[in-house]
């Protein structure tokens, strides 16, 4: 290890505390990688910081060391945006975990990085209060990992992703300044939305150590119902005719032939198999207008030719069926040692050519993908189920991926919806942006952090793919 290295740890050592200071090889495998496959690096030390003087001191040892700092909630992102590629410290945020405030009178929760989002949905609704962000990993992901990765959720197509609920944020800047913005008013437009800036920012610009965050009312009932269907189209015309009758579901998630059957053999909650897709469907609100929506809903996915529509008969199946929903990535994950998951977004228009261009794209390429995901708002799940030990099948999986994402631009779409860039995409980057926005982003990378100590390497890659063109078989 070089000398500056050790000067560093050392250094960490003194101003927080050897308990706060991980570097034995154990510790240091454990935070080399995330919930991402295929990607792993080694950290050289990692730190817990208790506090935002913490946390600046550990971005000021940083800059003085060149050393980089890699932000971490629970690792639970999809796109590598934790794996340590370029060594130096993780900076783990779990300490940081309090609840700061609920203010009823301003509905605002301030909550530190590490509260796990959860335990943030537990805390206000005991209030009859409402945060609406609730990704599939709520149960571990951090609300810092929430804003930085600017995650969705099943509620994301009436409620919209943490981004729209994070009203302020106290952020410790490369060098360590610690910067202030936004806060609880609900008009604050002075000067640039800084807040926005950090929000999907993939700890590449600054570390977040506070947020105050918008909370809604609880909605007062909730109802689910479930369609299925012989025809991808026909769920995908289904989807639209919801959206052309003016409802808003709380809830209209996809679920195709292979994620059903490997959810319904690890969770049996007697979701139909055999069937070509699935829909589900929620909404949330005063009762009369849940009823009359999921009614509704049910009626439209009749018409469109589902072969069966069920209302859950009371919240306690309602909760079972958005469960076993939760349960998809699970499920797939026991069929073979690696599951990649995806996230290509295309208009939801699009859906039924995006599942279909999913569909070809494995054929083609010889590898099972399944696919699942939030068709209310386009944002697909294709999930390839493939072992990373094997060379080839990954390079096959890996181009059927490049065609996914050519597919989705082409069709009007993004290459993420919500799981983030990181190291994962970088390379597809380009694909989405114009040269003119590439360069803005890397000129606020180059302003905000000029050493290039923050999460390098993720999100901006050096290397741009050469787009290719794909044409659906
Ligand atoms: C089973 C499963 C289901 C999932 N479902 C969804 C879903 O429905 N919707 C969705 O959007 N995502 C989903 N994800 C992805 C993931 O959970 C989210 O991206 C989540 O927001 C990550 O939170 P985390 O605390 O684990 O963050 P981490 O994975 O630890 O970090 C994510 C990124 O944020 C940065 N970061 C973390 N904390 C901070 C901070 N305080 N300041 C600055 N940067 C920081 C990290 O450097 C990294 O780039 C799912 C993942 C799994 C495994």
């Amino acid at each position: 290890m070089a000398a500056s290295m050790q000067g560093f740890i050392q250094a960490l050592r003194q101003a927080l505390g050897p308990g706060a200071v991980v570097s034995d090889a154990a510790g240091l495998a454990t935070y080399g990688y995330d919930a991402t496959p295929a990607h792993r690096g080694r950290p050289d030390v990692v730190v817990f910081p208790a506090s935002t003087a913490e946390v600046q001191q550990v971005v000021r040892l940083a800059a003085r060391y060149r050393v980089p700092i890699v932000p971490r909630g629970s690792g639970t992102n999809l796109s590598g945006g934790t794996v340590p590629a370029s060594g130096g410290a993780v900076v783990a945020l779990s300490r940081m975990n309090r609840i700061l405030e609920v203010d009823e009178a301003n509905l605002t929760a301030t909550v530190e990085p590490g509260v796990l989002t959860a335990q943030l949905h537990r805390e206000v609704e005991q209030r009859g209060l409402f945060y609406p962000p609730d990704p599939g990993s709520m149960a571990i992901s951090t609300i810092g990992g929430n804003i930085a990765e600017n995650a969705g959720g099943l509620r994301g197509l009436k409620y919209g992703v943490t981004g729209d609920y994070v009203m302020g944020l106290e952020v410790v800047l490369a060098g360590g300044d610690v910067m202030e913005v936004g806060g609880k008013n609900v008009k604050d437009v002075a000067g640039y939305d800084l807040v926005r800036l950090f929000v999907g920012s993939e700890g590449t610009l600054g570390i977040v150590t506070r947020a105050t965050l918008k909370l809604l009312p609880l909605p007062e009932f909730r109802r689910v119902a479930v369609a299925t269907f012989r025809e991808l189209e026909a769920a995908a015309a289904s989807v639209s005719a919801i959206i052309r009758a003016r409802i808003i579901p709380a809830t209209l998630e996809f679920l195709d032939r292979g994620t059903l059957e490997a959810v319904e053999a690890f969770a049996h909650v007697g979701l139909p198999t055999g069937v070509e897709a699935m829909l589900l469907m929620a909404q949330d609100g005063p009762r009369e207008a849940v009823d009359r929506d999921v009614e509704r809903m049910a009626a439209i996915c009749r018409e469109q030719g589902a072969l069966d529509v069920q209302v859950a008969a009371s919240p306690e199946e309602g909760d079972r069926l958005m469960a076993a929903r939760r349960y998809a990535l699970s499920a797939l994950a026991r069929q073979r040692p690696t599951t990649i998951l995806e996230d290509a977004t295309v208009p939801r228009s699009r859906l039924a050519e995006m599942v279909r261009a999913i569909q070809a794209a494995a054929r083609r390429h010889g590898v099972e993908i399944c696919t699942f995901g939030h068709a209310g708002d386009g944002n697909l799940h294709p999930t390839c189920l493939t072992d990373e030990k094997d060379a080839t099948e990954m390079e096959r999986v890996e181009a059927a991926f490049e065609e996914i994402f050519a597919a989705a631009i082409e069709l009007g779409g993004t290459i993420t919806g919500e799981h983030g860039v990181g190291l994962a995409k970088r390379e597809y980057l380009g694909w989405r942006l114009s040269p003119a926005a590439m360069g803005v982003m890397r000129a606020i990378k180059q302003a905000l952090d000029p050493q290039g100590l923050l999460n390098p390497g993720k999100v901006l890659g050096e290397r741009t793919r050469p787009r290719r063109v794909v044409r659906s078989a």
